[in-house]
């Protein structure tokens, strides 16, 4: 290594970074002494004995030391942050007191099935590993109110993650995630979902239903809307750096608005013109409508969900099958939603609990509306007397609230409703959209 430097140091950038892989060299090289000469097992032993939590942050360890297994039954938390650690063994289940294992920055590839057995863990840490994938198993872990999946390599989680009823936290930032499972949403005790820096298309609608979540992250993806429909819970929502969200819906930009207050503008934009067809799509397309503003270059996409969509002048007929999914939603989950008070989102939500036997019906029948009345309403008829839910079609307004420069989309069940909105709805600048097809 020495002749390496002086061989180089002639010139001087070269030699900068010779040193610096050299010292890297070196560092790691005395790491590895380290825990051999440094922390020797009478330590270690002593160091168990004495404690029912282990720090063991930064110690090099590149496989947890077997003398745990023996005396470390009574150790409630192991801290083993920034070890070198590819994994974990099998006998890790033996510390069955063991309630918060904190695993972040270390090597870890796989998980080992056993780990379903330690179903007394409350906090899971295994940020910054090198996981692709979560073992089903995971969902055996029942008791976990934080798991801190960040910085991984997941590219999906599996769906036996429902049974996590008592999660609270759910990190998953800095992942591959392109998709967020439905199931997130009904996750009774979630308050916080993390899922900064993935490649997230869109959110689920059901989130909007996710009864205690206070706060959600969704920073750097690829998201081209939020959900629509107001969310149940009023969570705090992060997220920028989508640099494709050009709008939000009317509900939740009230809904981030709380607390302005409202000085009413006498003046009414009631100079609309909708020259957008109504847009034929097969209802199993995955193509999204997209309007355009006039005189703008704004492009606002719609949830692939939504099929159709009308003017305020077309008096149209709403489609059977849409009415048939709204009534059927409405029977089902038995919620209201209530935007009248304080120009906040309020929601008398009285049940979640969707009918067995009705679901294995639908499931039978059509997928697709399946599949739609699971993942909830894309939104709510912005008319405070309606509120409806909407599905696959509704009649669009886009427009901008007086005291905000965001655009903001409207949906309603029927044209009388988005009639009855534009003769109340004073502070909102209306646009003449187009359909893009
Ligand atoms: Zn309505």
């Amino acid at each position: 290594m020495l002749k390496l430097l002086i061989f180089v140091q002639k010139d001087f950038f070269k030699y900068l970074i010779c040193f610096i892989f050299a010292d890297n060299f070196l560092h790691h090289y005395f790491n590895n002494q380290y825990i051999i000469m440094d922390i020797p097992s009478a330590e270690i032993l002593s160091e168990i004995q004495k404690k029912v939590i282990l720090h063991w942050n930064y110690r090099y360890l590149t496989e947890l030391p077997e003398i745990l297994r023996k005396y470390g039954t009574h150790i409630k938390e192991i801290y083993l942050k920034q070890n070198q650690l590819s994994g974990l063994p099998s006998w890790i289940i033996e510390l069955y007191n063991v309630t918060n294992l904190y695993l972040y920055g270390n090597f870890i590839k796989e998980l080992p099935s056993e780990l379903e057995q330690m179903n007394q863990l409350t906090v899971l840490d295994l940020s910054k590993n090198e996981l692709s994938e979560i073992p089903v198993c995971i969902g055996n872990l029942y008791n976990l109110k934080s798991l801190l999946l960040n910085d991984n390599h997941l590219t999906s989680l599996p769906n036996k993650m429902i049974n996590l009823k008592k999660l609270e936290i759910l990190a998953l930032a800095g992942n591959d995630l392109v998709i967020l499972p439905e199931w997130i949403a009904t996750l009774p005790k979630l308050q916080e979902l993390n899922v900064d820096n993935n490649s997230l298309k869109e959110l689920p609608n059901r989130l909007t239903l996710a009864p205690k979540i206070t706060v959600i992250s969704v920073c750097s993806n690829r998201l081209k809307h939020l959900p629509l429909n107001g969310f149940l819970s009023s969570p705090l929502i992060r997220y920028s750096a989508n640099d494709n969200i050009n709008y939000l819906s009317y509900p939740v930009l009230l809904q981030l608005n709380t607390h302005l207050s409202f000085t009413w503008a006498s003046s009414i934009n009631n100079d609309v013109y909708y020259r957008c067809k109504t847009n034929y799509k097969d209802k199993f397309s995955n193509m999204n409508i997209k309007l355009s503003l006039q005189d703008n270059n704004v492009l606002i996409e719609l949830p692939r969900q939504l099929l159709k969509v009308y003017n305020i002048y077309q008096n149209t007929a709403t489609s059977l099958y849409e009415l048939a999914i709204r009534r059927i939603y409405v029977e089902s989950f038995k919620h209201t939603l209530n935007l009248r008070t304080n120009w906040e989102v309020f929601v008398n939500y009285e049940s979640m609990k969707l009918a067995e036997a009705f679901v294995f019906e639908i499931q039978n029948a059509d997928n697709t509306s399946y599949n739609l009345i699971i993942n909830g309403a894309i939104s709510i008829c912005t008319n405070i007397d309606c509120q409806q839910p909407i599905f696959t079609e509704a009649w669009v307004i886009i427009g901008q609230l007086y005291f905000t420069t965001t655009l903001s989309v409207a949906l309603f069940c029927q044209r009388r409703c988005a009639s009855e909105f534009m003769k109340r709805s004073n502070p909102m600048t209306v646009f003449d959209w187009n359909c893009v097809d």
